[in-house]
């Protein structure tokens, strides 16, 4: 049972929380075109070079989420880290739809697109490789259906089955979203094995990979 108090946090921070993914799917969105039309500008892709490219882009975001989450959010040290098991350690709490958003600032939202995107921008200008473009696509959208989906696993919007709605506990999510990895936060499954993460302060040693 809730207390009333409880629930007026909740809903307040439920629509913050919306709010902040609202505004974080826009800037991803304009990030995603504005990078596309920037590669596009340098090299036009090819019909066959743009498919390759969404191939790239999703192999990338995907190894990218993989190893941020891993790597740099479950450390137990910086910044980044101590933000993210603030996610973790929040999830039963009313407050806890403030935290689930990647970024609390859609800056953030365009600095993680600047950042992943000039290291192919380079390659493009250098290379001139028409497939550039694609795999901007391919990261907007990875970026756009991991937000959302991340989301609604912990918030329990319409979790296809199993959803437990603000008990803080990954719903039993449907078996597409486990195959393609975007439920990173209690388990990142990807082309990566699987990852099995746990907030840093529970764990005094490693984490836990799981390769199956
Ligand atoms: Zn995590
Ligand atoms: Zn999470």
């Amino acid at each position: 049972m809730h207390s009333d108090s409880d629930n007026v946090i909740r809903a307040k921070t439920r629509a913050q929380g919306l709010r902040i993914k609202r505004n974080n799917l826009v800037a991803a969105l304009l990030s995603g075109l504005t990078l596309v039309f920037t590669s596009v500008e340098f090299v036009a892709p090819s019909r066959a070079g743009f498919l390759f490219g969404l191939l790239v882009g999703f192999v990338y975001a995907n190894g990218f989420e993989y190893c941020l989450h891993r790597f740099l959010l479950h450390c137990g040290k910086g910044v980044f880290s101590q933000q993210h098991m603030v996610h973790h350690t929040t999830l039963k709490s009313p407050d806890s739809a403030r935290y689930v958003n990647f970024s609390s600032n859609p800056w953030g939202v365009v600095a993680l697109f600047c950042a992943n995107a000039l290291p192919f921008l380079v390659l493009e200008r250098i290379f001139k490789n028409g497939w550039v473009a694609g795999a901007f696509v391919s990261f907007a959208l990875y970026y756009i259906a991991f937000e959302e989906i991340h989301w609604r696993t912990h918030m329990a919007d319409g979790c296809l089955r199993g959803s437990r709605p603000q008990q803080g506990i990954t719903c039993d999510t449907t078996l597409t979203i486990r195959v393609i990895s975007m439920c990173s936060c209690q388990c990142s499954i990807g082309l990566y094995g699987k990852y099995r993460a746990r907030p840093a302060h529970s764990r005094p040693a490693r984490t836990t990979l799981i390769l199956s």
